[in-house]
């Protein structure tokens, strides 16, 4: 089959590779009809992971069942459906409380809580990017979608990550009607977490980052754009909340946070959200930070420290929330407002591209050159 394959820093092949295969009874087989690029394959791609050269990439993965294992009896061969990025059992001990990206089972690594597919350090699983698509534990797995998905795979393929992980980040930084929230970040999942705040009825929702493009989308939702390559964001979030700060504040940028002059600062967010929000708020946190960065260009984090304004935020008593998305907590109630049409999500997708055109999708996604928001792969045409 054809995938998606890391080849080394900043190169991605469309290669022959082995047919991926059924290898447990508990597994189902997924014809890949359409899967993204995200922001988290950029950590990968641009070579800040151990991660395996020949690996498959791709989390976001959409398609129709083939195959299934002798165990698998909810699933069925013809169902459309859509995967959780996370790779998690059911029966484990967090599984059973809903923290399926803390699975205690599917990740073989005995020091990691979690699995993914196609990732660094989240087990052995290969991506989506790609024509077919091992499922592990696939009847728990295996969100199966209505039959007008069909027609709206756009829509319905933000349920395996970005919109669960922006409504996440709401969740984290406990978002309710009528408050005000501040969000760093709009990349997908920054603008997931805009589109989350306003589903959840937020007075104003407060949108930072410099890229024009993106803060359109932001503004097309009802959320006030902030562009902090011409304005002092936290300035701007106090100016329109009376001088008290947002009540909520979401971090959706990670620690490739930079300036808008391109340095990188892994803390920029984090200090800015913690002046961002107001006393007794609180943050949530689904950008990535891994434990240390060996290239970071700040010595602390090189080592794997965040020295952010812990005294600040201590004074100010708010509290935080992070990690991955427990995407199964969630992508059920979603689809249900993709489906009555409360939500669409695609309005963030920028490019839909044939498996080929993935080097070009990678290279242009990674560079946030305009215009490129957030790239759809379909692999089977
Ligand atoms: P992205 O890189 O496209 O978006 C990040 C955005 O942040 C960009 O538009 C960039 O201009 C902006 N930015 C950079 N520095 C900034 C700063 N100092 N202030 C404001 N904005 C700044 O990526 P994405 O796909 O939107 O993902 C965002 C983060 O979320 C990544 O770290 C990704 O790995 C993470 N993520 C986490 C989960 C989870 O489960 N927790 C799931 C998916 C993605
Ligand atoms: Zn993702």
């Amino acid at each position: 089959m054809r995938a998606v394959v890391y080849e080394g820093p900043r190169t991605v092949g469309v290669e022959e590779v082995p047919d991926a295969r059924i290898e447990r009874p508990t597994d189902a087989l997924v014809r890949i009809t359409t899967t993204n690029i995200c922001g988290s394959d950029l950590h990968m791609y641009e070579g800040r992971t151990d991660l395996e050269t020949g690996r498959v990439l791709g989390h976001e993965n959409l398609g129709e069942v083939v195959e299934v294992g002798e165990a698998v009896d909810r699933v069925k061969v013809g169902d459309l459906v859509c995967m959780p990025f996370n790779v998690s059992c059911g029966f484990c001990e967090n599984c059973e409380k809903g923290l399926t990206a803390f699975c205690l089972i599917a990740n073989p690594d005995p020091n990691i809580a979690g699995a993914a597919y196609g990732f660094a350090d989240m087990g052995p699983y290969n991506g989506g990017q790609a024509e077919l698509l091992r499922v592990p534990y696939a009847d728990f797995n295996c969100l199966i979608l209505p039959p007008e998905a069909e027609e709206r795979q756009t829509d319905y393929v933000m349920l395996a990550d970005i919109f669960p992980t922006g409504w996440h980040a709401t969740e984290l930084a406990r978002v309710r009607a009528g408050e005000t929230v501040a969000i760093y970040g709009a990349g997908p999942v920054g603008l997931m977490a805009a589109l989350s705040s306003t589903l959840k009825s937020a007075s104003k929702v407060f949108v930072v980052d410099r890229h024009p493009d993106r803060l359109k989308l932001a503004e097309e939702i009802g959320a006030i754009p902030i562009d902090d390559s011409k304005v002092a964001p936290v300035e701007a979030i106090m100016d329109q909340t009376e001088g008290m700060g947002a009540d909520r504040g979401c971090e959706c940028v990670g620690y490739q946070a930079h300036d808008p002059e391109g340095h990188e600062h892994p803390n920029m967010t984090l200090n800015n959200l913690v002046r961002s929000v107001r006393f007794a708020g609180s943050i949530g946190v689904v950008g990535v930070y891994v434990p240390q960065d060996p290239k970071s260009p700040d010595p602390l984090y090189k080592e794997g420290e965040v020295a952010f304004d812990y005294g600040l935020f201590w004074f100010k008593g708010q509290s935080i929330g992070n990690g991955q998305c427990n995407v199964k907590a969630y992508n059920r109630e979603l689809m249900r407002l993709i489906r009555t049409g409360r939500a669409r999500p695609s309005w963030v997708v920028s490019h839909e591209l044939p498996l080929g055109e993935a080097p070009e999708g990678y290279e242009h996604f990674d560079h946030r050159d305009p215009g490129w928001t957030k790239v759809v792969l379909h692999p089977n045409g």
